[in-house]
């Protein structure tokens, strides 16, 4: 363990590869995080005003429709606060779209209706069929890469496109944000645009046709965000976002209740983070979200580095989180030990769409100022 570089900044080490260190010991991706802080972050120059600006013209342009903006809803902090923001503080009449792939815990449900009750958000429920979404599951613990939450993040994503476009709602009001998530290597978390991947992976491991998995190709994406002019909205980084601040509005406001870890609403994700990165791959996402924390001045670098030599989760949560997995995924404890100890394997031993994604990168540099520029 003391063998390993930590940055003199962050907690960020190199058990992320891409890591490298300038002559005062700080890494690569505090450098980033400060480049997209600059680039990105609103919320100290002028943000709320862009803000209202932007609220405004969504106003405006849903003044015959029964909603001006659509949200996804997970139950977790980010996207409960955002819902928080969008209804109560700035008043738009909102439709929310919750993915269940069948790994809520009792706790994330039930603050979702907390949430849409004490709000009145309109909800729908998409539930992915389980027989399929669990065959594509298991193909990816079997591929042996690290990011096994790909086939949900790209649902979850998919599924507010495409909502947006058969809606006809205009904007997708995001809590993904620079503050709590800008610091994350690629070879721990490869994204979950790329379907290409997905059908991929799936093709190879699976056994079960892929009939009604929300997916969106490369060409979608442009398609819906470019041509159809779908916005995408990370409000988040438009307002001063501190995630203890929020979490005590959300408390205090909505009576939601707090998982004690980042994203553990999901037991496949708790499962994820807690579990299967440690063990199979010695990665550990907290390091990653302390670090953004710590760069954004929310927590000091002591505080993070207490926080990361605690265990992820206790010892009979992660006992049991193992135990459910294998018994929900239908597989055996010998299948479930081999995939822990088949060789590691990245998203590049595998047909993606990485190329075309660099290819088609100023393309997607173009989408992505129209969808997150607020003026
Ligand atoms: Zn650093």
């Amino acid at each position: 363990m003391s063998d390993i570089k930590i940055c003199s900044r962050c907690v960020m080490d190199e058990t992320a590869i891409e890591i490298n260190f300038d002559e005062n010991g700080v890494c690569n991706f505090c450098h980033h995080y400060d480049d997209v802080l600059v680039k990105e972050i609103f919320s100290n120059k002028g943000g709320e005003e862009k803000i209202q600006k932007l609220i405004s013209e969504i106003k405006e342009k849903g003044r015959n429709s029964k909603y001006d903006c659509l949200i996804g809803l997970s139950g977790g902090v980010d996207s409960s606060y955002v819902a928080y923001l969008v209804r109560k503080k700035y008043g738009l009449r909102v439709f929310a779209v919750h993915l269940d792939n069948g790994w809520n815990t009792e706790l994330a449900v039930a603050n979702v209706e907390q949430i849409v009750k004490r709000l009145d958000i309109d909800l729908q429920t998409y539930v992915l069929d389980w027989k399929e979404f669990r065959d594509i599951q298991l193909s990816f613990l079997k591929a042996s890469i690290s990011n096994i939450e790909i086939p949900t993040d790209h649902a979850i994503w998919a599924l507010l496109i495409k909502t947006a476009a058969k809606m006809k709602i205009p904007y997708i009001i995001a809590g993904n944000n620079v503050v709590t998530e800008s610091i994350m290597p690629e070879s721990w978390l490869y994204g979950s645009k790329d379907s290409k991947l997905i059908k991929s992976i799936h093709n190879k491991f699976g056994k079960v046709k892929m009939k009604t998995f929300p997916s969106l190709s490369t060409l979608d994406y442009v398609d819906y965000l470019l041509v159809r002019g779908i916005r995408w909205v990370p409000i988040l980084n438009y307002v001063h976002y501190n995630k203890a601040e929020a979490k005590q509005i959300l408390i205090e406001e909505l009576g939601w209740r707090d998982y004690g870890g980042k994203h553990y609403e999901s037991i496949f994700t708790r499962f994820f983070h807690a579990y299967y990165l440690p063990v199979k791959f010695g990665y550990d996402l907290r390091k990653s979200y302390l670090s953004a924390l710590v760069c954004s001045g929310q927590i000091s670098r002591e505080e993070a580095l207490e926080e990361i030599n605690k265990p992820p989760a206790s010892k009979e949560v992660l006992d049991n989180d193992r135990e459910y997995v294998i018994k929900k995924l239908g597989i055996t404890e010998l299948e479930f030990d081999q995939i822990l100890q088949s060789p590691n394997k990245t998203y590049m031993d595998y047909p993606n769409n990485e190329a075309m994604w660099k290819r088609f990168n100023n393309v997607i540099k173009i989408a992505r100022k129209r969808i997150t520029r607020v003026d």
